[in-house]
Order: C-alpha cells, then sequence, then structure tokens
C-alpha cells in the first residue's frame, strides 16, 4: 500500500498547542476539515499542514498553521460567526442547534434555570450533532453551553443580594 492513503502524515508530530502569530494566545489544534468546512473560499493549493484555532475576542485570526507560509484565515473568510470573537449578538454557543448566548440568558430570565445543555446533551448522545463541521473550534459546544449558563446563573445569584 502507498503511503497516499495516510492523510496526516505530516501533522502527526504538530505540537498540541502553538501561540497564534498575532496575538501570542494560546491556541489548540484544529482538525482540516472543520478548516476547510467553515472557510468560505479556500485558497487553491492549500498545503498539508496541522491548523490551529485562535479564540480570542481581540485577535480577527482565526485558524493560522503549523506552516507559516500557509494562508490564515480571518473572521471574514469564515461562513459563521465565531462567539468566542464576537462581543455583540448574535453570539452563536451551539453551532448544531443555533443556540446563542441570548437563547441561554432569555431562558434563564424567563424560568431561572438553563435546560438547553440538556437538551443538547440528548441530540449529541442519538448522533445528531456535526460539531466537527459546523463549530469554528471542531470541538463540541457543550462546555460552552454550560460555561455560559452557570456564568449567567451565577451574575444572577448576586444580583439578588
Ligand atoms: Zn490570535
Amino acid at each position: 500500500m502507498s503511503d497516499c492513503c495516510s492523510v496526516n502524515a505530516n501533522t502527526e508530530a504538530a505540537p498540541a498547542v502553538m501561540a497564534c502569530p498575532v496575538n501570542g494566545a494560546r491556541s489548540k489544534q484544529v482538525d482540516i476539515l472543520t478548516v476547510k468546512s467553515l472557510v468560505r473560499k479556500l485558497p487553491m493549493g492549500m498545503p498539508d499542514t496541522q491548523y490551529y484555532f485562535c479564540d480570542t475576542s481581540d485577535c480577527e485570526v482565526v485558524y493560522f498553521a503549523l506552516d507559516a507560509e500557509a494562508p490564515r484565515f480571518r473572521r471574514e473568510d469564515l461562513m459563521v460567526r465565531v462567539g468566542a470573537k464576537e462581543t455583540a449578538d448574535p453570539i452563536p454557543v451551539c453551532y448544531c442547534f443555533g443556540f446563542t448566548r441570548k437563547d441561554i440568558e432569555n431562558e434563564i430570565a424567563e424560568t431561572g434555570r438553563s435546560t438547553i445543555a440538556d437538551r443538547i446533551s440528548a441530540e449529541v448522545k442519538t448522533g445528531n450533532c456535526a460539531c466537527e463541521v459546523k463549530n469554528p473550534s471542531g470541538k463540541c459546544c457543550l462546555g460552552d453551553v454550560t460555561r455560559t449558563a452557570k456564568d449567567r446563573l451565577g451574575q444572577k445569584g448576586e444580583s439578588k443580594l
């Protein structure tokens, strides 16, 4: 069998975390499938290299590569708003089922609790999510949803004092 089938041959040795070349933020690996799925228009001749996801709000770069010559992708290059980089609504949190930060906040304001993470979790269990090709991080959104709800519930609790 030839080497042509081992797609990830060049990325095996890539570090798990790289500093963003623009703002120096620690950025985790992202699968090339995620990059290809979310970048509006891929340049021809993309090198086979490991990509990283910069998730800080003060940086325009979303994806950069281990190979410094490889193209970088900025916010406007993506088909979706990158929740981690947005400060104005709508701020997407769950990309598969379309929940925004506002949806989470509204539910808490109306009912005093948050059920969105549980609802997403049930969908994930039945295999109805596609985080790999929908979420810019390529990861499941549940952690972000839970964190957003916790922050909001925490704020609400404090305001009662
Ligand atoms: Zn950055």
